[in-house]
């Protein structure tokens, strides 16, 4: 929608913040985003895939890129493996769904996450056990500035939890074209043990899972607990989960024998921050139009605001309540554009 020569953003973010941008265009394919990037107009475009992980604060100054490209084929493939290519414009549950169909195993606990392919690694995303770096093959990319294309593995993606290059040394230098994983044809390596999988699929009287098992129980799940965004605006996992020092964990059991934690390395513990900003007091506690879901605490949810701003007091207060009351620092997991 278009006013006063800026075009709307509400529809295309699911927190459905009201901002606006000067310029917008959708991509179709890499050589239209190519001869796009040698546009000055659109030098520091914003790369915008289904805006399900992005928080606007303020209208933008700059254009808005939408990447639409699309596209779902099987690149190459042995009697074991199939490498799959997709569009950065695949709808991401399109993929997993069209994978599970064809027998394609690797990405069904990595069903339903909203967003498109393109984004995918940016923040490595990951749930119920499996990341995207454990079927990462490669992603094709645009640099920025010069218009070549380039080819990266997943050493160059430098993946962490929710992390990778992108968001770091290579941040707003390429985008990303189309991503391809490796992913099992046969002797599927099901990983089932994560949150409630297992328990689901016995409710499903599944005794022998599949792939296509373990997707719709992963499908049941999320449906269950995490808020539709069509119906209430957020964007999943406000914050990442905390990474913290050993010995600040163990000083925290003393305290709190309770607390979940996880083992990552020799040297750090994983704390759930949902946990933490539950035990702060800010689970289902909702303050005028924003406040943190009721079963899921560390989904921020949007009540009726179209503003980024609120939204955001609304995480530094939370972030200010779990620093007080345990001394940890929250760090989002969305991306803040202002
Ligand atoms: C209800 C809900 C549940 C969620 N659950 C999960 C979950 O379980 N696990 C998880 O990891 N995430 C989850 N998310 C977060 C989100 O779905 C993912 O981060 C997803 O990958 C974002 O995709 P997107 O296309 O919407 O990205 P956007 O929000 O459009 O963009 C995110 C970032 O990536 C950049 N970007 C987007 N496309 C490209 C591109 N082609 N090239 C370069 N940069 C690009 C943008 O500039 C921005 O910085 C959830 C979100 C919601 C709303």
């Amino acid at each position: 929608m278009k006013k006063n020569n800026t075009v709307s953003l509400q529809e295309y973010n699911t927190f459905g913040v009201a901002v606006s941008t000067p310029l917008f265009v959708e991509i179709k394919s890499s050589l239209a985003l190519q001869e796009k990037l040698k546009d000055e107009a659109f030098k520091d475009a914003l790369i915008l895939g289904g805006g399900s992980n992005i928080l606007f604060l303020a209208d933008l100054s700059k254009p808005v890129i939408k990447i639409s490209i699309p596209g779902i084929r099987i690149m190459n493939e042995t009697e074991q493996i199939a490498v799959v290519s997709a569009g950065a414009g695949v709808v991401w549950h399109d993929l997993v769904m069209w994978c599970v169909a064809n027998n394609l195993g690797g990405i069904e606990n990595l069903s339903l996450i909203p967003g498109l392919v393109g984004a995918a690694p940016i923040q490595n995303i990951g749930a119920y056990g499996v990341e995207l770096s454990d079927v990462f093959y490669d992603a094709v990319c645009i640099n920025r500035k010069t218009g070549e294309s380039r080819i990266f593995n997943a050493e160059d993606c430098d993946f962490g939890y929710r992390d990778s290059a992108f968001k770091n040394d290579l941040k707003d230098a390429y985008v990303v074209t189309a991503v391809r994983l490796a992913l099992t044809k046969k002797n599927h390596r099901l990983k089932t043990d994560y949150g409630n999988v297992n328990e689901t699929l016995v409710q499903m009287g599944v005794t022998k899972p599949n792939i296509e098992d373990v997707a719709k129980a992963v499908v049941q799940i999320r449906t269950s607990k995490l808020p539709d965004p069509k119906k209430l605006g957020n964007a999943g996992s406000f914050f990442k989960n905390s990474i913290v020092p050993k010995g600040k964990c163990a000083r925290l059991l003393l305290k709190y024998p309770n607390m979940p934690h996880y083992h990552i390395d020799g040297a750090f513990d994983k704390i759930p921050a949902g946990w933490l900003i539950e035990q702060a007091g800010f689970k289902g506690l909702k303050k005028g139009k924003v406040g943190m879901h009721d079963k899921q605490a560390l989904v921020l949810v949007n009540y009726g605001t179209s503003s980024g701003k609120l939204l955001w007091k609304h995480a530094k207060l939370v972030m200010e309540g779990v620093e007080k009351k345990f001394g940890i620092s929250l760090e989002p997991e969305v991306n803040l554009i202002s």
